[in-house]
C-alpha cells in the first residue's frame, strides 16, 4: 500500500525558477524516508506538498490513494493526518505557554476541553516536556522548542510527520536525542519523513533515501544503494 504519491509534480515559485522539475515516488505506510540534497535542491517545498501547503502547477500529489483536493475543507482533513514540523521551531510556536502552544490544533479541530487536555498531556509526556505547560516557549533551549513544536503537531495524533531539517540549530546531543525521538514515532506506527542535507544524519536512519538536486530525483534507494556504497 502506499500513502503518499507523487505524480510528475512541477513547481514554480511567482517570479522564479523551476523549483521542482517534474517528480514521481511513492511513499509506503510507515516508512522512514530522508530527501537529501543540497540547499535549494527542493527538499523544503516538496515537503510543503505533503500536507497541500503548497499546491502543483503540474501533475498530481495523492493522500491515501486519493489525488489532494485544495479546498479549506479537505485541507484541513489532509493537516490533520499530516502533521508538518518546520525547521525554525520560533515560527512554529505561537501560544504564550506551552500548554496553549499544543492545545492549538486539537482545539482547531474542535476536540472538547477535557479531550484536549488529554492530548495535551499525551503529547507532552511522548516528548519529554511533561511539566512544562505553563513555561513561555521563548524561554526554552531550541531542542525544547523543537519538541513542544513537535508535541503540537503530535496533539492531532498524525499518520504522517514531516519534519524540515529536524536537527537544523541543535547541539550533537540533542540531534541524537532529536532522532530517537523521531525513530520512537516509526516505531509507534508512524511515517516519518524528513529533510535534510547531512548524508551523515541520513544513512544511518532512513530506510530509504530520495536524493533530490536541482528539483528532480537523483537517485531513490535503500541509503547503502542511494549514497554509492555498494
Ligand atoms: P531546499 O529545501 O532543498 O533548500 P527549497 O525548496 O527551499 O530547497 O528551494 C528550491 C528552489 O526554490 C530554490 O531555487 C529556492 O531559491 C527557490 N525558492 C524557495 N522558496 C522560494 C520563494 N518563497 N520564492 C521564490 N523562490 C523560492
Ligand atoms: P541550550 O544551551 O541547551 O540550548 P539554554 O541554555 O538556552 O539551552 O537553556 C537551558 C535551560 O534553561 C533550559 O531548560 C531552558 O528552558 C532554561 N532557560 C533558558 N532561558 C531561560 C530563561 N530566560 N528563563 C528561564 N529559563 C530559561
Amino acid at each position: 500500500s502506499i500513502i503518499i504519491e507523487a505524480r510528475d509534480i512541477r513547481y514554480r515559485y511567482p517570479g522564479s525558477r523551476e523549483a521542482i522539475r517534474g517528480i514521481s515516488f511513492h511513499i509506503r505506510p510507515g516508512e522512514k524516508i530522508a530527501l537529501v540534497g543540497p540547499n535549494g535542491a527542493g527538499k523544503s517545498t516538496l515537503l510543503q506538498m505533503f500536507n497541500g501547503m503548497i499546491r502543483p502547477d503540474a501533475g498530481t500529489m495523492l493522500f491515501d490513494n486519493e489525488p489532494i483536493r485544495y479546498d479549506t475543507r479537505s485541507l484541513r482533513q489532509l493537516r490533520r493526518r499530516v502533521g508538518y514540523v518546520l525547521q525554525n521551531s520560533d515560527r512554529q510556536i505561537i501560544a504564550p505557554t506551552v500548554y496553549q502552544d499544543v492545545a492549538f490544533g486539537p482545539a482547531n479541530l474542535g476536540f472538547d476541553e477535557p479531550a484536549i487536555r488529554r492530548a495535551v498531556a499525551l503529547a507532552l509526556q511522548y516528548v519529554g516536556l511533561e511539566g512544562f505547560e505553563r513555561r513561555p516557549p521563548h524561554q526554552l533551549s531550541g531542542g525544547e522548542k523543537k519538541r513542544v513544536a513537535i508535541a503540537g503537531v503530535l496533539a492531532m495524533d498524525p499518520d504522517v510527520l514531516v519534519f524540515d531539517e529536524p536537527t537544523s540549530g541543535l547541539d550533537p546531543a540533542g540531534s541524537e536525542d532529536l532522532m530517537e525521538l523521531l525513530d520512537e514515532l516509526h516505531h509507534d506506527g508512524k511515517t516519518v519523513i524528513i529533510s535534510t542535507h547531512d548524508v551523515e544524519l541520513a544513512y544511518p536512519w532512513a530506510d530509504r533515501a530520495i536524493l533530490l538536486l536541482d528539483g528532480r530525483i537523483l537517485k531513490e534507494d535503500v541509503p547503502d544503494v542511494a549514497f554509492g556504497n555498494t
